[in-house]
C-alpha cells in the first residue's frame, strides 16, 4: 500500500488524549512475557551452561538483548554470549565445535554461521520450546544490555513507551535492519533519549553521572551510575501519560528532531551536532541519515543501515503515527494496522 505523506503539524495533545491510556495499558500487559517463561529460560540457560562448561570449563554464558535488558516481548528467541579467553583459536572452530556438542544432545535446528557479521550457533530446545542464538565474546552487547536494563527501572513508563513502539515498529514493518530500517536496540535509545528530553526529564543521563559501575570491553570505557534504586522517584515531577507520550514521541520523530543536524545522544543525555562528530557526509555504507548514537561505541551509528529510500519511509511512517495519534477515532487499532 501507499504510505501517508505530512498533513498538518499540531503542537499540543488532542483535549481526550487520556481515554488511550487504558487501551495502551492493556496492550503492553498482554505483550509482556508470563513469569513462566522467564523461568524456562533460566532452565534452557542451565542446560547450555553445563553442556559447554564439559568442553570449555572456564567459559561463561550470559544472557543479554531483549530477554534481558527487560524490553522483550513474549515468545522472543533469546540472546546468549558466551565469553571465554581465545588463545590462537578461531571462532568458527569453537561454533563448529558447540554445534556438535548440542546436536548430540538432543537440541534441535543446529545451525552454526561462522560467517555472519556477528557469527553464532542457532538451535531450538524441544523441551521448553525456546529458540536461541549464541554468540562469542560479544561482551560489549552484554554491557550495554545492562544499562537499559537500568534506565528501565527508573520510571515505568519508559518499559511502557518501548513496548508500545516496539509492537508499532514490527506491525509497520519498519524493525528490519536488514531492509534499511531500525534494530530494536535502536528504538530503545531513541525512547531513552526523548524521556531525557522531557521538561521536567522522565530519565537522567546515568552516563553523566558518578560512576558506580564500570567496565573496560575491547578497550571501550563503560562507566555509568547503576545505583537505580535510588533513583526510582527521578520522573515523578513529570505527571505525563503514557497516552500522553505516545503522543509526543511519534509527534518529536515526525517534526521536532532534525535530521539534517543532528545526533541523538543517550550517553550526553542531549543532542550533538553531526559536524562535531564527523557525521557529515558517506563514508562506505555509512550514510547517517537518522544519527543514535551507540552509547558505548561511540564511533558507531545506529542508523548506519538506514538508506536513501528506508529513511523516507521511516519518515512517513513518524508522520503516518503523529497523525493518527492526533486524530484517528481509534489509534489503538489504525497505530498497528499491518503494513
Ligand atoms: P528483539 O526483541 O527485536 O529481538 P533485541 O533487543 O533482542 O530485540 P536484537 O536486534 O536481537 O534486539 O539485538 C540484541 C542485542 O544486541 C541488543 O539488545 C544489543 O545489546 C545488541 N545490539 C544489537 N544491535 C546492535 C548494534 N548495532 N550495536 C551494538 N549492539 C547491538
Ligand atoms: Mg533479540
Amino acid at each position: 500500500g501507499q504510505r501517508m505523506r505530512n498533513q498538518k503539524i499540531h503542537t499540543t495533545y488532542p483535549n481526550d488524549i487520556n481515554r488511550l491510556n487504558a487501551p495502551f495499558l492493556t496492550m503492553f500487559e498482554s505483550l509482556i512475557p508470563p513469569n513462566e517463561e522467564k523461568v524456562k529460560q533460566k532452565q534452557l540457560l542451565t542446560v547450555l551452561e553445563k553442556l559447554v562448561s564439559k568442553e570449555y570449563p572456564e567459559a561463561r554464558l550470559f544472557l543479554y538483548g531483549s530477554c534481558a535488558n527487560s524490553f522483550g516481548f513474549s515468545k522472543s528467541d533469546i540472546d546468549v554470549c558466551l565469553a571465554m579467553e581465545l588463545q590462537n583459536v578461531d571462532k568458527s572452530d569453537i561454533l563448529l565445535k558447540l554445534a556438535d556438542i548440542f546436536e548430540s544432545n538432543n537440541l534441535q535446528n543446529v545451525q552454526a554461521l561462522t560467517r555472519a557479521r556477528v557469527p553464532i550457533v542457532k538451535l531450538m530446545d524441544p523441551v521448553t520450546g525456546i529458540s536461541c542464538d549464541i554468540c562469542i565474546n560479544n561482551v560489549l552487547a552484554v554491557v550495554n544490555t545492562k544499562l537499559l536494563r537500568d534506565y528501565a527501572q527508573i520510571d515505568e513508563r519508559l518499559r511502557q513507551l518501548v513496548f508500545i513502539v516496539k509492537h508499532w515498529a514490527k506491525s509497520r514493518q519498519v524493525n528490519e535492519t536488514y531492509h534499511g530500517t531500525l534494530s530494536s536496540y535502536a528504538y530503545v535509545l531513541m525512547c531513552i533519549h526523548f524521556l531525557q528530553q522531557r521538561r521536567p526529564a522522565i530519565l537522567p543521563c546515568l552516563q553523566g553521572m558518578e560512576t558506580t559501575y564500570f567496565a573496560n570491553v575491547d578497550n571501550v570505557e563503560c562507566a555509568y551510575f547503576d545505583q537505580v534504586e535510588k533513583l526510582h522517584n527521578y520522573g515523578s515531577r513529570n505527571g505525563e501519560s503514557i497516552a500522553q507520550l505516545v503522543w509526543a514521541f511519534f509527534h518529536y520523530w515526525a517534526y521536532c528532531h532534525d535530521y539534517a543536524n543532528d545526533v541523538i545522544s543517550v550517553r550526553t543525555g542531549r543532542t550533538l551536532s553531526k559536524r562535531a562528530k564527523d557525521w557529515t557526509r558517506r563514508v562506505g555504507n555509512d550514510r547517517h541519515l537518522i544519527c543514535i548514537e551507540d552509547p558505548f561505541e561511540v564511533s558507531h551509528d545506529l542508523g548506519r543501515v538506514v538508506d536513501k529510500f528506508s529513511i523516507r519511509v521511516l519518515r512517513e511512517e513518524f508522520e503516518r503515527a503523529a497523525q493518527i495519534m492526533h486524530c484517528d477515532s481509534n489509534p489503538c487499532v489504525t497505530l498497528f494496522e499491518p503494513y
